[in-house]
Protein backbone atom coordinates (compact mmCIF):
# COMPACT_ATOMS: atom_id res chain seq x y z
CA UNK A 1 0.00 0.00 0.00
CA UNK A 2 0.84 3.72 -0.57
CA UNK A 3 3.25 4.90 2.36
CA UNK A 4 4.75 8.48 2.48
CA UNK A 5 8.17 8.20 5.01
CA UNK A 6 10.22 10.62 6.23
CA UNK A 7 13.65 9.20 5.17
CA UNK A 8 16.00 11.87 6.99
CA UNK A 9 15.70 15.67 7.16
CA UNK A 10 13.96 17.01 4.33
CA UNK A 11 13.42 14.11 2.11
CA UNK A 12 10.10 12.33 1.65
CA UNK A 13 10.10 9.50 -0.17
CA UNK A 14 7.02 7.50 -1.43
CA UNK A 15 6.85 3.88 -0.58
CA UNK A 16 5.59 0.62 -0.83
CA UNK A 17 4.61 -1.00 2.85
CA UNK A 18 2.57 -4.04 3.89
CA UNK A 19 -1.02 -4.30 4.61
CA UNK A 20 -1.29 -3.97 8.37
CA UNK A 21 -3.48 -7.13 8.35
CA UNK A 22 -6.61 -7.86 10.53
CA UNK A 23 -7.23 -5.87 14.04
CA UNK A 24 -6.79 -7.35 17.28
CA UNK A 25 -8.90 -7.73 20.21
CA UNK A 26 -9.47 -4.12 21.40
CA UNK A 27 -8.28 -2.94 17.62
CA UNK A 28 -9.56 -1.27 14.30
CA UNK A 29 -8.12 -1.33 11.26
CA UNK A 30 -8.71 2.12 8.93
CA UNK A 31 -8.30 3.74 6.14
CA UNK A 32 -6.96 7.29 6.16
CA UNK A 33 -8.35 10.16 4.26
CA UNK A 34 -7.23 13.18 5.77
CA UNK A 35 -3.75 14.33 7.76
CA UNK A 36 -3.71 17.64 8.75
CA UNK A 37 -0.05 19.14 8.48
CA UNK A 38 1.37 20.91 11.62
CA UNK A 39 4.36 22.81 13.02
CA UNK A 40 5.48 19.02 14.32
CA UNK A 41 5.64 17.74 11.04
CA UNK A 42 7.37 20.99 9.47
CA UNK A 43 10.06 20.95 12.26
CA UNK A 44 10.87 17.08 11.49
CA UNK A 45 11.03 18.10 8.12
CA UNK A 46 13.49 20.66 8.89
CA UNK A 47 15.38 18.41 11.42
CA UNK A 48 14.75 20.50 13.89
CA UNK A 49 12.36 18.47 16.52
CA UNK A 50 14.33 17.32 19.74
CA UNK A 51 14.85 13.27 20.31
CA UNK A 52 13.00 12.65 16.48
CA UNK A 53 14.11 9.60 15.39
CA UNK A 54 13.82 8.78 11.38
CA UNK A 55 12.92 7.52 9.21
CA UNK A 56 9.15 8.22 10.40
CA UNK A 57 6.10 7.61 8.76
CA UNK A 58 4.19 11.23 10.29
CA UNK A 59 1.07 12.30 10.37
CA UNK A 60 -1.28 12.59 13.77
CA UNK A 61 -4.33 14.75 12.65
CA UNK A 62 -6.32 12.07 10.99
CA UNK A 63 -9.38 12.05 9.79
CA UNK A 64 -10.25 7.82 8.73
CA UNK A 65 -12.89 5.27 8.22
CA UNK A 66 -13.37 2.33 10.03
CA UNK A 67 -12.91 -0.84 7.89
CA UNK A 68 -12.82 -3.39 10.13
CA UNK A 69 -12.98 -4.05 14.32
CA UNK A 70 -11.64 -7.20 16.62
CA UNK A 71 -13.44 -8.62 18.79
CA UNK A 72 -14.43 -6.56 21.99
CA UNK A 73 -15.20 -3.54 20.13
CA UNK A 74 -18.37 -1.47 20.67
CA UNK A 75 -17.64 2.16 20.48
CA UNK A 76 -17.68 2.10 16.54
CA UNK A 77 -18.51 0.54 13.65
CA UNK A 78 -17.14 -0.65 9.92
CA UNK A 79 -17.93 2.18 7.64
CA UNK A 80 -18.20 4.77 10.75
CA UNK A 81 -16.15 7.82 9.89
CA UNK A 82 -13.28 8.58 12.76
CA UNK A 83 -11.76 11.37 13.97
CA UNK A 84 -8.29 9.79 15.55
CA UNK A 85 -7.22 10.63 18.83
CA UNK A 86 -3.01 9.81 18.34
CA UNK A 87 -2.08 10.07 22.12
CA UNK A 88 -1.37 6.22 22.66
CA UNK A 89 -1.52 6.10 26.38
CA UNK A 90 -0.58 3.03 28.68
CA UNK A 91 -3.22 2.71 30.55
CA UNK A 92 -1.70 2.06 33.85
CA UNK A 93 0.71 4.80 34.78
CA UNK A 94 -0.56 7.61 37.67
CA UNK A 95 -1.70 10.21 35.23
CA UNK A 96 -3.45 7.47 33.26
CA UNK A 97 -5.18 6.40 36.33
CA UNK A 98 -6.38 9.74 37.61
CA UNK A 99 -7.88 10.30 34.33
CA UNK A 100 -4.98 12.39 32.44
CA UNK A 101 -3.74 9.94 29.60
CA UNK A 102 -2.79 13.31 27.60
CA UNK A 103 0.33 13.15 29.82
CA UNK A 104 0.88 9.61 30.56
CA UNK A 105 4.24 8.82 31.25
CA UNK A 106 5.28 6.20 28.31
CA UNK A 107 3.24 8.14 25.89
CA UNK A 108 3.26 7.27 22.14
CA UNK A 109 2.28 9.82 19.86
CA UNK A 110 1.12 8.26 16.28
CA UNK A 111 3.13 10.56 13.65
CA UNK A 112 5.67 11.42 16.27
CA UNK A 113 7.57 8.83 18.44
CA UNK A 114 5.89 6.26 16.77
CA UNK A 115 4.65 5.67 12.77
CA UNK A 116 1.56 7.67 11.83
CA UNK A 117 -0.93 7.96 9.03
CA UNK A 118 0.59 8.99 6.05
CA UNK A 119 -0.10 6.04 4.82
CA UNK A 120 -3.68 4.31 3.13
CA UNK A 121 -3.95 1.61 5.90
CA UNK A 122 -3.05 1.58 9.48
CA UNK A 123 -4.62 -0.40 13.00
CA UNK A 124 -4.97 1.69 15.84
CA UNK A 125 -6.80 0.95 19.02
CA UNK A 126 -10.51 1.51 18.64
CA UNK A 127 -10.83 3.11 21.88
CA UNK A 128 -8.88 6.24 20.25
CA UNK A 129 -11.70 6.61 17.66
CA UNK A 130 -14.03 9.04 17.90
CA UNK A 131 -16.77 8.85 15.48
CA UNK A 132 -19.39 11.93 13.60
CA UNK A 133 -22.05 10.50 11.02
CA UNK A 134 -21.72 14.46 9.74
CA UNK A 135 -18.58 15.89 9.77
CA UNK A 136 -16.35 15.70 6.43
CA UNK A 137 -13.28 14.19 6.75
CA UNK A 138 -10.98 17.24 6.62
CA UNK A 139 -13.40 18.15 9.70
CA UNK A 140 -12.79 14.57 11.59
CA UNK A 141 -8.92 15.59 10.59
CA UNK A 142 -8.96 19.26 12.65
CA UNK A 143 -10.43 17.83 15.86
CA UNK A 144 -6.58 17.25 17.09
CA UNK A 145 -5.59 20.67 16.42
CA UNK A 146 -8.69 22.56 17.79
CA UNK A 147 -8.11 19.95 20.89
CA UNK A 148 -4.77 21.19 21.91
CA UNK A 149 -6.82 24.66 22.65
CA UNK A 150 -9.67 23.51 23.86
CA UNK A 151 -7.51 21.94 26.69
CA UNK A 152 -5.40 24.92 27.28
CA UNK A 153 -8.91 26.11 27.45
CA UNK A 154 -10.11 23.96 29.46
CA UNK A 155 -6.97 24.05 32.11
CA UNK A 156 -7.15 27.75 32.47
CA UNK A 157 -10.98 27.32 33.91
CA UNK A 158 -12.04 30.92 32.16
CA UNK A 159 -14.89 32.41 33.47
CA UNK A 160 -17.50 34.86 31.19
CA UNK A 161 -16.57 38.01 30.18
CA UNK A 162 -12.24 37.47 31.88
CA UNK A 163 -10.34 39.26 29.55
CA UNK A 164 -7.63 36.99 28.17
CA UNK A 165 -4.37 37.19 26.25
CA UNK A 166 -3.10 34.97 23.52
CA UNK A 167 0.22 35.27 22.48
CA UNK A 168 1.18 33.89 18.75
CA UNK A 169 -1.99 33.41 16.48
CA UNK A 170 -0.05 30.24 14.43
CA UNK A 171 -2.58 27.27 14.50
CA UNK A 172 -2.47 26.73 18.46
CA UNK A 173 -3.31 30.16 19.48
CA UNK A 174 -5.69 30.42 16.99
CA UNK A 175 -7.47 27.25 18.56
CA UNK A 176 -7.25 28.19 21.58
CA UNK A 177 -8.74 32.17 21.18
CA UNK A 178 -11.36 29.77 19.19
CA UNK A 179 -12.16 27.61 22.75
CA UNK A 180 -11.60 31.27 25.01
CA UNK A 181 -14.17 33.19 22.84
CA UNK A 182 -16.66 30.35 23.34
CA UNK A 183 -16.15 30.38 27.01
CA UNK A 184 -17.25 33.89 26.83
CA UNK A 185 -13.92 35.21 27.47
CA UNK A 186 -13.03 38.82 25.87
CA UNK A 187 -9.83 37.32 23.54
CA UNK A 188 -6.91 39.69 22.53
CA UNK A 189 -4.08 38.48 20.58
CA UNK A 190 -0.75 39.70 20.30
CA UNK A 191 1.29 38.64 17.35
CA UNK A 192 4.68 39.88 15.65
CA UNK A 193 3.54 39.21 12.03
CA UNK A 194 0.88 41.36 10.31
CA UNK A 195 -0.41 38.63 8.29
CA UNK A 196 -1.59 36.73 10.83
CA UNK A 197 -2.59 39.32 12.47
CA UNK A 198 -5.01 39.84 10.03
CA UNK A 199 -5.86 36.66 9.66
CA UNK A 200 -7.30 36.29 13.18
CA UNK A 201 -8.85 39.19 12.78
CA UNK A 202 -10.95 38.51 9.89
CA UNK A 203 -11.61 34.92 10.70
CA UNK A 204 -12.09 34.38 14.13
CA UNK A 205 -14.28 36.33 18.01
CA UNK A 206 -11.03 38.40 18.85
CA UNK A 207 -11.50 41.74 20.70
CA UNK A 208 -8.49 43.32 19.92
CA UNK A 209 -5.15 42.35 17.47
CA UNK A 210 -1.39 43.92 18.80
CA UNK A 211 1.81 43.92 17.72
CA UNK A 212 4.89 43.77 20.53
CA UNK A 213 5.31 46.64 21.72
CA UNK A 214 1.81 48.01 21.42
CA UNK A 215 -0.23 48.74 25.01
CA UNK A 216 -2.11 45.20 25.54
CA UNK A 217 -5.02 45.48 27.82
CA UNK A 218 -4.86 44.09 31.29
CA UNK A 219 -5.60 40.32 31.37
CA UNK A 220 -6.08 37.82 33.82
CA UNK A 221 -4.84 34.68 31.74
CA UNK A 222 -2.02 34.58 29.09
CA UNK A 223 -2.14 31.77 26.84
CA UNK A 224 1.40 31.46 25.06
CA UNK A 225 1.05 29.79 22.36
CA UNK A 226 4.70 30.40 20.60
CA UNK A 227 6.89 28.05 21.56
CA UNK A 228 9.58 30.76 21.82
CA UNK A 229 11.83 31.06 24.98
CA UNK A 230 11.95 34.38 24.91
CA UNK A 231 8.44 35.28 24.69
CA UNK A 232 7.29 32.70 27.09
CA UNK A 233 10.08 34.38 29.56
CA UNK A 234 8.34 37.62 28.73
CA UNK A 235 4.63 36.25 29.50
CA UNK A 236 5.55 36.60 33.25
CA UNK A 237 5.21 40.27 32.59
CA UNK A 238 1.65 40.36 31.14
CA UNK A 239 -0.65 39.08 33.13
CA UNK A 240 -2.79 41.27 35.63
CA UNK A 241 -2.02 40.51 39.66
CA UNK A 242 -3.61 37.30 40.70
CA UNK A 243 -3.40 36.49 36.63
CA UNK A 244 -2.39 33.16 35.53
CA UNK A 245 0.20 32.30 32.62
CA UNK A 246 -0.82 28.37 30.27
CA UNK A 247 1.93 27.35 28.60
CA UNK A 248 0.63 26.14 25.22
CA UNK A 249 3.43 26.04 23.45
CA UNK A 250 6.69 24.14 23.32
CA UNK A 251 10.12 24.24 23.50
CA UNK A 252 13.24 22.32 24.77
CA UNK A 253 15.04 24.86 27.00
CA UNK A 254 14.90 26.18 30.61
CA UNK A 255 12.69 28.93 31.24
CA UNK A 256 13.24 31.45 33.89
CA UNK A 257 11.32 34.48 36.07
CA UNK A 258 11.88 37.09 38.35
CA UNK A 259 11.15 35.52 41.63
CA UNK A 260 9.67 39.25 43.08
CA UNK A 261 7.53 39.90 40.15
CA UNK A 262 5.77 36.44 39.90
CA UNK A 263 5.69 36.33 43.72
CA UNK A 264 3.97 40.25 44.56
CA UNK A 265 1.54 39.06 41.63
CA UNK A 266 0.55 36.06 42.76
CA UNK A 267 0.99 34.81 39.70
CA UNK A 268 -0.04 30.78 38.89
CA UNK A 269 1.61 29.11 36.11
CA UNK A 270 0.45 26.07 33.47
CA UNK A 271 1.33 23.52 31.44
CA UNK A 272 -0.87 22.34 28.66
CA UNK A 273 -0.51 19.19 26.25
CA UNK A 274 -2.27 17.08 24.24
CA UNK A 275 -6.09 16.68 24.80
CA UNK A 276 -8.20 14.28 26.34
CA UNK A 277 -10.45 11.52 24.95
CA UNK A 278 -13.57 13.77 26.51
CA UNK A 279 -12.12 16.68 25.11
CA UNK A 280 -12.37 14.64 21.60
CA UNK A 281 -15.82 13.78 22.12
CA UNK A 282 -16.85 17.60 22.81
CA UNK A 283 -14.96 19.36 20.39
CA UNK A 284 -16.86 17.02 17.70
CA UNK A 285 -20.35 17.79 19.42
CA UNK A 286 -19.23 21.47 18.88
CA UNK A 287 -18.33 20.98 15.10
CA UNK A 288 -21.51 19.46 14.67
CA UNK A 289 -23.99 21.71 16.03
CA UNK A 290 -22.03 24.50 14.33
CA UNK A 291 -20.67 26.64 17.66
CA UNK A 292 -16.97 26.10 16.31
CA UNK A 293 -16.61 26.61 12.98
CA UNK A 294 -13.87 25.21 11.06
CA UNK A 295 -14.56 26.74 7.59
CA UNK A 296 -11.51 29.50 7.77
CA UNK A 297 -8.71 26.82 8.98
CA UNK A 298 -7.89 24.70 5.20
CA UNK A 299 -5.55 27.35 3.53
CA UNK A 300 -3.52 24.82 1.64
CA UNK A 301 -3.92 21.30 0.29
CA UNK A 302 -1.68 19.11 -1.24
CA UNK A 303 -2.44 14.99 -2.62
CA UNK A 304 -0.36 12.12 -2.48
CA UNK A 305 1.17 12.62 -6.00
CA UNK A 306 2.19 16.49 -4.99
CA UNK A 307 2.92 15.90 -1.68
CA UNK A 308 6.60 15.74 -1.65
CA UNK A 309 7.18 18.36 -4.12
CA UNK A 310 4.81 21.03 -2.22
CA UNK A 311 5.40 19.99 1.43
CA UNK A 312 9.10 22.25 1.16
CA UNK A 313 6.70 25.38 0.23
CA UNK A 314 4.49 25.42 3.22
CA UNK A 315 8.22 25.89 5.23
CA UNK A 316 8.30 29.10 3.82
CA UNK A 317 6.57 31.73 5.73
CA UNK A 318 5.40 34.40 2.61
CA UNK A 319 3.19 30.67 1.58
CA UNK A 320 0.66 31.90 4.48
CA UNK A 321 -0.37 28.50 5.30
CA UNK A 322 -2.33 28.40 8.66
CA UNK A 323 -3.51 24.53 8.32
CA UNK A 324 -2.59 22.44 5.10
CA UNK A 325 -4.37 19.05 3.96
CA UNK A 326 -2.91 16.09 2.85
CA UNK A 327 -5.62 13.95 0.95
CA UNK A 328 -5.06 10.51 0.54
CA UNK A 329 -8.51 9.43 -1.13
ZN1 LIG B 1 -0.36 18.71 15.11
ZN1 LIG C 1 0.07 5.92 31.28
Amino acid sequence: MQTLILTEPGRFDRIDTDEPGDPGPGDALIRIHRVGICGTDLHAFRGRQPFFEYPRILGHELGAEVLAVGTGVDGVQVGDQVAVEPYLDCGDCLPCRRGRPNCCESLQVLGVHTDGGMRERIIVPARKLHPSRTLELEQLALVETLGIGAHAVERARLEEGEAVLVVGAGPIGLATLQFAALAGARVHVLEPNETRRAFARDHFDVAGCHAPGDQTPPATCVFDATGNRAAMEAAFDLPAPSGRIVFVGFQPQRVSFANPDFHRRELTVMSSRNSTPAEFVRIIGLMESGQIDTTPWITHRADYDDIVETFPSWLEPETGVVKAMLELT
